[in-house]
């Protein structure tokens, strides 16, 4: 009797612990939605500190923007890097927003600075050489920003004119590609960031700025008196979450999440939040090569 009783309280332990669940696998709090990631990869990291570092820029109305009123920083990008937190924490506050700006945003992940970068970064061959890149979650187009008087309507209007644009970014790459095969004699001037080259045409030191329509809505939007968008769009820019090369746990987290956003409805909410536009489209394709 005794026996089975020893034999059965054995049976029981095992089938007890046979059904916890298995190490690795445990989650990370109660509300956060991935189970901890084995030591040594990123997302390990980032659920042992306890928040995510996400770089953005702090200069665009539209995707990334350091409100003065409210000291946050805000928009687009900003609401990708929080629902990656709160994925991962149940918290969409266990974030730390860094500013990245175009020419050190690869770097940033490289030196572990940041953990991701949402800072409309577009994905291209040559980047992803160096770095990996979630699915779509916008697609942008180069157009240009000029005074509201200015008579320049589109790219051939900018023979032997000045343009002002920023380091590290597709958008100085396609104006010299532009000009050289137009044979428009285009003189590039590089700035850091966008704000400093629209206060740069202000100053009437460059004539226009060029980069993706939806960073120069943005200026637009700020002071809707003095500038204007002209030209159309005339390259595709898909914008994707950049990652350290390798990390495809965290990778795969920040998919998901986009998926998420995109099926669930909220990738609407976020565009009508804020893209000043009356119409709200789908969400793009997942694969950037099939961005129109
Ligand atoms: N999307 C372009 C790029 O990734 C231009 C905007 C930017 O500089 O962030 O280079």
């Amino acid at each position: 009797m005794f026996k089975r009783i020893v034999l059965l309280g054995l049976a029981l332990a095992i089938i007890l612990a046979a059904c916890k669940a298995p190490a690795g696998v445990t989650p990370t709090s109660k509300k956060g939605r991935v189970p901890l990631a084995p030591e040594g990869t990123l997302l390990r990291k980032i659920q042992d500190r306890g928040k995510l570092i996400c770089g953005t820029k702090y200069d665009i109305p539209t995707f990334g923007y350091l409100n003065p009123k409210t000291n946050q920083v805000e928009g687009f990008d900003v609401e990708i890097c929080r629902a990656v937190a709160e994925y991962i924490f149940g918290d969409p506050n266990a974030v730390e927003i860094k500013e990245a700006i175009s020419k050190n945003r690869i770097p940033f992940l490289k030196e572990g600075v940041v953990d991701i970068v949402a800072s409309t970064m577009t994905i291209n061959e040559e980047r992803l050489k160096e770095i990996d890149f979630s699915i779509v979650y916008y697609v942008a187009g180069q157009s240009l920003l000029v005074p509201k008087n200015s008579p320049i309507s589109g790219v051939d209007d900018l023979k032997g004119k000045r343009v002002g644009t920023v380091k590290g970014s597709t958008s100085e790459k396609n104006i010299r590609a532009i000009s050289e095969k137009k044979g428009l004699n285009i003189e590039v001037v590089l700035f850091d960031t966008y704000s400093e080259a629209v206060a740069a045409m202000d100053a009437g030191r460059v004539d226009a700025v060029t980069t993706d329509d939806i960073i120069l809505y943005g200026f637009v939007r700020q002071e809707p008196d003095k500038w204007k968008v002209v030209g159309g769009r005339f390259t595709v820019e898909p914008y994707g979450v950049g990652v350290k090369k390798g990390e495809k746990e965290l990778l795969e987290v920040v998919n998901t999440v986009i998926k998420e956003l995109k099926t669930s409805g909220r990738w609407k909410e976020i565009y009508k939040k804020w893209i000043p536009s009356d119409v709200v489209p789908e969400p793009p394709p997942d694969d950037w090569r099939e961005a129109k």
